[in-house]
Parts: C-alpha cells; sequence; structure tokens
C-alpha cells in the first residue's frame, strides 16, 4: 500500500493537465510581520469578517446577506467582471466560461452565513483583529476563509488572463447554518437546466495533527462524504396530575429512561465503510507498531470498532449512526406531572445503517418506554465520493503541491454541508478546505475564538489555483 492513491496514474486525464507546483507558499513571519502579499489577502479577509452575516433563523431579513454579496464584486473585480453571475434569494452562482465544453463544469462553493458569537471572545468576533501571528473573528474558519481563498485564487488567475479548461462555477449560500434552502434552491436550478457537474468543491475537513491519537503526523482530512441528519421528536403522554401523589413511570421519567438506553447507542450496529477503513490504512503508516491493526481495516474490522468507541467520541461517530438529545420540555409548574412530555433527538445516521434502519432502531427502542416519535427533519446521507476517482486525486495532488509534508486522507464528514444537495447534480462531491488548525481552532468552530494563522492564506490561494489550472 503505497500512502498517496495517485502514484500510478501516468495515463490519467489529471496527470496531462497537472500544472507545476507553485513556487513559494509560506509566507517569513518569524519576526511578527507579513510579507505584502500576506497583509493584502488578511485586509480582503477582514473585510469579509467585519461584515456580520449571521444566520437568519426566522428567514425574514436579507439585506445583510445582499450587501455582503456586493462587497464580494468590490473585492474580486475580474473575476465577477469576467463571469455571468445570478443572484438569489439566499445565495448566489457565478459561472467563469472555459476553452471549451469538452469535459463536464466544475463547482466550487463555501457558504457566507456564520452561526451567533455567543460567549466571551479574547477579540471581538466581528473585529477581524490581527493578533499573535493569527486574524481573529467568526466566520474565519467557517466558512468565510474558505469562500476568500476560492475566490481570490480565480481572481488573482481571472487578472492575469488566465481562462480554465472548462466551466468553473462558483456558488455560495447564505443558508448553510440553518436548513440548506439556498442550496436546494440552487442545485434544483442547475438541475433544470441540464448542468451537471463532474466534481464539486466545497468546504469540509482541513489539515490537523494528529487526528487520532498515535497518528504522528499532519493530515488532510478530505471529506468524501457525510453522513445524514434528522431531528425526531419523542413524546411521552400520561392522564397528568398533582406531583403530590406521582405514581411511577410518569413522562419524564419515561423520557429519561430512553435516553439513558438510547445514548448507549447499541442499536445502532458498528461498521466501517470503504473510506473510513481507507483513512485508517493512512494513518497506520504513522502509527509505529500500534499501526499494525490498523493495517488491515477490513480484516480488523470488528476489534478495531470496539476499540475506537472506547477511545474517542469522534472516530466512534464515523463509526455508527448517533442521537443526541438536544431539546426538552414538561409541565408549566412545578407541581403539575405534565400530560405529555417531549424531547428533541438529533440524528446523524450511518451509510450502513441508512435513514430508515436508523429511524425502525430507534423508533423500537421508544415503543419499549411507551414513547412515541415524530420524524421532523429527515435528510439523506450524502453519496460517498470514490476516493479512487477523479475528483479525490486532483485534491491529493494539490495538498502534495502545496503542503508536501501533509498525508491526504478520506474521511466522512458527521457535520452536515451545503453539497448534501448537490449529489443530484454531481457524483464526486469532495468536502475540504486547505487550512492548517490547531486543536483550539478545531474547537472555535461553532464556539468561540474563531480563528486561522496568518500562515495558512498564501497557500490556500495556491491550493485552489492548483485545482482550478489542474480541472
Ligand atoms: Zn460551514
Amino acid at each position: 500500500m503505497t500512502l498517496s492513491q495517485g502514484d500510478d496514474r501516468a495515463d490519467s486525464d489529471v496527470a496531462k493537465t497537472a500544472p507545476a507546483a507553485p513556487e513559494r507558499f509560506y509566507t517569513n513571519m518569524g519576526d511578527g510581520k507579513m510579507d505584502r502579499q500576506t497583509q493584502q489577502y488578511a485586509d480582503t479577509l477582514s473585510r469579509m469578517i467585519r461584515h456580520e452575516t449571521v444566520s437568519d433563523y426566522a428567514c425574514s431579513d436579507n439585506t445583510r446577506f445582499e450587501s455582503f454579496r456586493s462587497l464580494l464584486k468590490e473585492l474580486f473585480p475580474a473575476l465577477f467582471q469576467t463571469g455571468e453571475y445570478v443572484e438569489f434569494d439566499d445565495g448566489f452562482v457565478l459561472k467563469w466560461a472555459g476553452k471549451s465544453n469538452a469535459k463536464g463544469p466544475v463547482l466550487f462553493m463555501n457558504h457566507h452565513d456564520v452561526v451567533e458569537p455567543n460567549g466571551e471572545w479574547e477579540h471581538g468576533p466581528f473585529s477581524a483583529e490581527i493578533a499573535d501571528g493569527r486574524l481573529w473573528g467568526r466566520g474565519t474558519l467557517d466558512d468565510k476563509g474558505g469562500l476568500w481563498a476560492m475566490l481570490q485564487a480565480a481572481d488573482e488567475l481571472a487578472g492575469d488572463g488566465f481562462t480554465p479548461e472548462r466551466d468553473v462555477w462558483f456558488s455560495s449560500t447564505s443558508t448553510e447554518e440553518t436548513t440548506g434552502k439556498g442550496a436546494d434552491e440552487i442545485s434544483h436550478w442547475f438541475e433544470k437546466k441540464g448542468i451537471r457537474f463532474e466534481m464539486c468543491f466545497d468546504e469540509g475537513g482541513m489539515i490537523l495533527y494528529e487526528p487520532i491519537g498515535g497518528a504522528k503526523g499532519k493530515f488532510a482530512m478530505i471529506g468524501v462524504g457525510e453522513k445524514g441528519c434528522a431531528d425526531l421528536k419523542f413524546i411521552a403522554r400520561s392522564k397528568g396530575g398533582h406531583a403530590s401523589i406521582p405514581g411511577k413511570n410518569t413522562p419524564l421519567v419515561r423520557l429519561g429512561k430512553f435516553m439513558a438506553k438510547a445514548e448507549k447507542h447499541q442499536v445502532f450496529p458498528l461498521d466501517m465503510n470503504p473510506a473510513v477503513c481507507e483513512m485508517f490504512r493512512r494513518f497506520s503508516l504513522y502509527m509505529g507498531l500500534e499501526g499494525k491493526l490498523f493495517s488491515d481495516p477490513e480484516k480488523n474490522k470488528a476489534i478495531l470498532s470496539r476499540i475506537m468507541i472506547k477511545v474517542s467520541d469522534k472516530a466512534a461517530a464515523l463509526l455508527r449512526t448517533t442521537i443526541a438529545f438536544t431539546m426538552a420540555k414538561g409541565s408549566g409548574a412545578p407541581n403539575v406531572i405534565p400530560s405529555e412530555a417531549w424531547v428533541i433527538g438529533n440524528m446523524r445516521y450511518s451509510h450502513h445503517q441508512g435513514q430508515q434502519g436508523s429511524f425502525e432502531a430507534i423508533r423500537k427502542l421508544a415503543e419499549k418506554y411507551d414513547v412515541e416519535m415524530e420524524i421532523q427533519d429527515p435528510g439523506c446521507p450524502s453519496r460517498l465520493t470514490d476516493y479512487n476517482g477523479t475528483a479525490f486525486r486532483l485534491v491529493e495532488e494539490a495538498v502534495h503541491a502545496v503542503f508536501p509534508d501533509v498525508v491526504p486522507v478520506p474521511y466522512i464528514m458527521t457535520g452536515c454541508s451545503d453539497s448534501r444537495f448537490f449529489d443530484r447534480v454531481c457524483d464526486q462531491c469532495i468536502r475540504f478546505l486547505p487550512f492548517e488548525i490547531n486543536d483550539q481552532q478545531l474547537d472555535s468552530i461553532h464556539g468561540i475564538n474563531e480563528n486561522l494563522d496568518l500562515t495558512t492564506l498564501v497557500p490556500a490561494v495556491s491550493f485552489y489555483q492548483y485545482l482550478m489550472k489542474a480541472v
């Protein structure tokens, strides 16, 4: 097993079109000063961060998103002037026409809404302050950083008079953090126009050090799919009554017993799909003796799964359907037994158990505790992109070219992204952002003190330019 799937690709399309690796990737930040290019990049991204675009859960006011989209036109004039722009209520698409239609188009996408910056921040969440070699603010990682990098890359190329080999489309929505309504609408729009993408590149995994214990090295976590997500409401009923005569198994008690059992997740079988197996196999090369078991994950599936669920919640989430209980309601007064109590479970279902299988397993468990289940917001798990396919290989190549000390690995996202809606118009969706981040930065996504290292800006643009030239 060699590390790179791309080593024997001499006769592939990829090899014929692969551009030379960029000459310079890293900025010298040793003395705390930025070089001119990094300074320019930081200025541009700062303006995107300062423009507040917190998700609008009520979907009632689009003005902040509309003005943000105007800002993009100002920041990336060469690209927006070259391209054909279509605005939607919740996003936009932009077409950068290629030299020919011989190959199907490709799509680059990143969203522009951000989650609320709750909690105490060291630097104001919309200040875009630069301190300690980092740019701070909500959206630096999720996902304005990615949006900036892909548009910056294309804007420079368009400004230099470069024309891509095939049509390159861009898309960005303001509803990724809420319902995905914008991506749903835009993907339907493409479908109606008969436009199918050969590849699509969205946000997703990033470059992490030691993503699982023992795998010593830097890994580019390249998402090849994502689990499905659904909200389920579990309802327990009773005759109600006064709290002074409670009787047994009142609604909240039944829900509690049900949740305690469900949290053990035993109704959700463990398995490893081919992408997860490949991820472990690639990790194994950096794990010393411990890696032996991981080097043949198909053979050691049973024992590996049992180990992973004990040692890592993150790894466990890759191996089975999960459910997290997030909201609850009982009666309206402290001395009243509820006639109806409910909890919401947010489910992420695995590819192997699937939507219906996961629903039925949890419904059966709920019935044991006399709890009813309502499905509120079902969605399907995404298609799995082949990690031997062209899209994955191109991203691998770009990683090798721009980040020579980083090992690309396929993985499955446990969170949802807009790209799930693009399965209807694309067979190969890749979910990856070319930013190297540490544990604090990983936790800052949807948390506090979100930031990215200034040293990541230049390589991120190089990464996207590599792809745009190679496709
Ligand atoms: Zn995001």
